[in-house]
């Protein structure tokens, strides 16, 4: 039997951080048994479903290296309604579903509660199709539905708590429950490896297959992404989106990593490897249980790691899209003409040990290309002490007096200045730093200093010497 997985996002927003992880273990355990991955749009709801959002996962599922052409599909689910109509009717026909005219609260004025589900009121009345009439699924009266899961061992439910659901709304359009079952059916799915979320639909959905009369695949739900709260991870509260991430500058490798440790972890005392020993190493059993934290802080981490492990030239190409913006990312505060490849390659390695995301580039090389720096004034007004302007006078002197303009002998030369004074060279540096730059922090001043040149270093602090005037 070839093993055919699926991933099954809807449409209707941002792609979620959770769900590009369940597309990669889809995407690995399909790998590792030979088996086929399916991309299916689940899109009927049209509410909801915005076309540029399946064109977003497309793309993010591209960049994670799940590339366009390498799987089967994308199918569109709203392309099999008539099957799932189909299998409705069948349902029907077989007595296994019947329709049911009653109200949320019809039925909650016979139960007397808002919370308890619905209780057979039309099971067997014998309604017939019609306008309203919403069609239900007879579950079993006795018994148990045990459902096989690779992760979760075999969760059992009795059928007796199971009510008896909706499958087919009162306009007579399929639900999610049996739409979703009818999809994975068609396209002859074996393993189904989606979040925790849907462990309570499970039970439903195996009833379905049952009566639809085909073998259930095998499940394996993994356990919800959460954050620092516990709480599961919501794209109204938490930054969930992976193309966020993706234009903030997060490496696709580190990423893909990191999604993969959410619940499971290497062999050895290791978290951060190539994605061929994930390939190789992870094991779906191996999951854990427990939900997973997404921890912002150590994926920044991570990507720095990444982002240090690359070639230069790699790391120069990588920064790009913020040297110049995207569709997607925003423009530098520079202008075009205004950017210089050489004095950014001659940078770039400093930059490259101090940024944790790609987007960090920018405010770390702003200085070399705009006609004058962008003054952070929070950093200048902390700077910028009583003796600031003479420690510049001295700077700007001896500087003019250096014959060679290079970081050591700038170095060299402003220590002596700040020793005169009986200041360290931090503390001599940080008003250099600000005239220079704008800012306290960024790369080392004297390689600055070294590649911005002699003339306009000069104009800055001069400039900013007069400033503090
Ligand atoms: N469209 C569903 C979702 O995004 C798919 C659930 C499933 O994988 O079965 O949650």
């Amino acid at each position: 039997m070839t093993v055919r997985v699926r991933f099954a996002p809807s449409p209707t927003g941002m792609f979620h951080v959770g769900g590009a992880r369940s597309a990669l273990q889809n995407w690995i355990y399909a790998k590792q048994q030979g088996g086929v991955f399916v991309l299916r749009i689940e899109d009927t709801d049209a509410a909801r479903n915005k076309p540029e959002w399946t064109e977003g996962i497309l793309s993010a599922l591209d960049w994670i290296g799940i590339s366009r052409g390498s799987y089967e599909g994308p199918y569109f689910q709203s392309a099999n309604a008539g099957e799932h109509r189909a299998a409705a009717a069948r349902l029907y026909e077989s007595g296994r579903a019947y329709y049911c005219d009653c109200t949320r609260e019809d039925v909650q004025a016979r139960t007397g509660s808002q919370y308890q589900g619905y209780d057979g009121y039309h099971r067997d009345l014998g309604l017939g199709p019609g306008e309203g009439r919403a069609l239900r699924f007879r579950t079993p009266d006795e018994g148990t539905t045990v459902v096989v899961d690779l992760i979760r061992g075999e969760p059992t439910f009795e059928n007796k708590l199971i009510e008896d659901f909706v499958i087919a709304r009162g306009d007579g359009s399929p639900v999610f429950l049996l739409a979703n079952v009818v999809d994975d059916m068609t396209m002859g799915i074996t393993h189904v490896i989606r979040a925790e979320e849907h462990l309570p639909n499970t039970p439903k959905q195996q009833l379905l297959w049952e009566a639809l009369g085909v073998k259930p695949p095998i499940w394996a739900h993994v356990p919800v992404v959460v954050n620092e709260k516990r709480q599961k991870l919501s794209k109204r509260r938490d930054k969930v989106a992976l193309e966020a991430y993706r234009d903030e500058g997060y490496l696709a490798g580190a990423m893909r990593n990191y999604l993969m440790l959410l619940g499971w972890a290497p062999s050895g005392d290791r978290e951060i490897v190539p994605w061929s020993v994930i390939e190789d190493e992870f094991r779906l059993d191996e999951v854990n249980l427990s939900s997973a934290f997404f921890d912002e802080k150590k994926l920044r981490a991570f990507n720095g790691e990444y982002i240090r492990a690359l070639p230069v030239a790699e790391f120069i190409d990588a920064c790009q899209p913020w040297l110049t913006g995207t569709e997607t990312i925003a423009p530098p505060p520079w202008q075009p003409e205004e950017f210089d490849a050489d004095a950014f390659a001659a940078v770039a390695p400093l930059a490259q040990t101090r940024i944790a995301v790609l987007s960090e580039i920018v405010p770390n090389v702003d200085f070399l290309f705009l006609a004058s720096p962008l003054i952070d004034e929070a950093a200048w007004t902390k700077t910028m002490k009583d003796g600031s302007a003479e420690l510049l006078d001295d700077a700007v002197a001896a500087f003019e007096a250096l014959e060679s303009w290079d970081a050591e002998s700038l170095k060299s030369t402003l220590e002596a200045v700040g020793a005169e004074r009986g200041l360290k060279l931090g503390k001599t540096q940080a008003p250099v730093r600000v005239a220079v730059t704008g800012r306290t922090v960024g790369l080392p001043l004297f390689e600055s200093l070294e590649v911005l040149g002699r003339e306009r270093s000069l104009t800055r602090i001069r400039a900013a010497r007069l400033r503090l005037v």
